[in-house]
């Protein structure tokens, strides 16, 4: 192939997320309203591990996930002494003053806990329904109905989610056979799209017919493969227009289960589907449960959908560099920072936004400090021991000595201070 030259004229159109085209569903709780869909930030969620039963236990874990930056927290109600427990776990959040919207995840019987236990119903500010789980045959539709009765009554949103894992056996079946008659049967694995699509998009038109209205609509349709879930959200999203939730279920492990959330999510999320979104990272031995927050508020910075932290961009050294000094500077800027946002969010609006650059030798740092608010470049081996410092692009300072990390991070505070306290001063 004949290379071709870029013209000065030419313009290169900078990649972006497409615009999103969803209903927008509401999610209360008290006087906090997280809207999902619609015009709303792209929703983080996540699902505590705790027995339900142990209302402190599971409302210390929701708490944790709040306060790491779930918007929502789903929780399993998987018996009638789960479903007493809502009101309570509900109660010791308000206490605590964390008002992040709980949903209840029923399956088999939530018909009966729904109904038998109101209370619970009331507390949840949504339900999440999976049509594969409510009962086979006759009692199928009459439990279904039953559940979406009780959300209409208490006026809450509702889940959708189907899963590959429980898929509506009979739907499958009965659509298997149609495709067996014809005269050129599809692939088996795509009867399985269709009737993963077929069962959400048709339990979700059963739902209005019930009461509920689409604004109380959200659907998600889970498998545990990317390009699986890639093929079913992108048909999906092309056949309604009800708020989806995304998530690669049963993504796995530490690195695997991180990766594959991410290559599924951002493939989606880029082409402007999906309205909320959960990591289902498996916790290592030891791995605190919000890492699956920390995985989803870094997809969502990642792709530029919204900032929560100021990030840090540190090169990964290499062999021009021998000290871990920068390694560990890199890190100590970033767990400085991310421990400081609670405080942060509310005295230095906008602080998020911030971009901190930390860089090994001479090659790419001060390139790379100019690109960011405030970076360092740090010496290299063989190079002087100075480290310049730029703020906004230009060199401001150079460091020396044993105490650059500290001094660094005042220089960080004090830009901090300068740029985004002003705003509070403002507001
Ligand atoms: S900035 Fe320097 S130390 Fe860092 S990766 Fe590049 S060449 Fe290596």
């Amino acid at each position: 192939m004949k290379d071709t030259p870029v013209s000065l004229e030419e313009y290169i159109e900078p990649a972006a997320p497409a615009a999103r085209h969803s209903r927008q569903v509401l999610v209360r709780w008290g006087s906090r309203v997280v809207a999902v869909g619609g015009d709303a930030p792209v929703r983080v969620q996540a699902m505590t591990n705790t027995d339900t039963v142990d209302a402190i236990g599971t409302a210390i874990q929701v708490k944790e996930l709040a306060v790491a930056g779930s918007e929502m927290v789903r929780i399993t109600v998987n018996t009638p002494e789960a479903a007493q427990a809502v009101p309570y776990i509900r109660d010791q959040l308000d206490r605590m003053g964390i008002d992040v919207p709980l949903i209840g995840d029923f399956h088999y019987n939530g018909h009966r806990l729904l109904t038998e236990v109101p209370a619970c119903a009331e507390a949840l500010s949504k339900y999440r329904i999976n049509p594969g789980n409510v009962g086979k045959g006759d009692k199928h539709d009459k439990q279904f109905a039953q559940m979406v009765e009780v959300a209409a009554r208490h006026d809450k949103p509702v889940r959708i989610g189907v899963n590959w894992g429980s898929l509506d056996q009979e739907l499958l079946a009965q659509m298997m056979d149609e495709n067996a008659k014809l005269a050129e049967p599809f692939e088996p694995q795509q009867i399985m799209y269709r009737a993963i699509i077929t069962s959400a998009i048709q339990s979700a038109r059963r739902a209005e017919q019930l009461g509920l209205r689409a604004d109380q609509i959200i659907l998600s349709c889970k498998m545990s493969g990317v390009q699986d879930l890639v093929s079913v959200y992108q048909a999906l999203a092309k056949r309604c227009d009800y708020a989806l939730h995304l998530g690669l279920t049963e993504a796995g492990m530490g690195t695997k289960g991180t990766v594959a959330s991410t290559a599924a999510l951002a493939l989606l999320l880029q082409q402007g589907i999906g309205d909320t979104i959960r990591v289902s990272l498996t916790p290592q031995p030891g791995e605190a449960r919000t890492q699956e927050v920390v995985v989803a508020l870094e997809i969502l910075q990642s792709l530029g959908l919204r900032s929560f932290n100021p990030s840090v961009t540190a090169c990964p050294g290499c062999g021009r560099t021998t000290s871990t000094t920068f390694q560990e500077l890199a890190k100590q800027i970033d767990d400085y920072l991310r421990a400081q946002m609670p405080l942060w969010k509310e005295r230095y609006p906008g602080v998020e936004t911030m971009k901190v650059a930390v860089m090994g030798c001479i090659v790419n740092g001060p390139g790379e400090s100019k690109h960011a608010d405030i970076g360092i470049s740090l010496p290299g081996t063989g190079e002087a021991p100075a480290a310049p410092v730029f703020i906004d692009g230009e060199k401001a300072l150079t460091l020396r000595g044993e105490r650059i990390a500290q001094e660094f991070q005042t220089l960080v505070e004090d830009y901090i201070e300068k740029r985004f306290g002003a705003a509070t001063t403002a507001h």
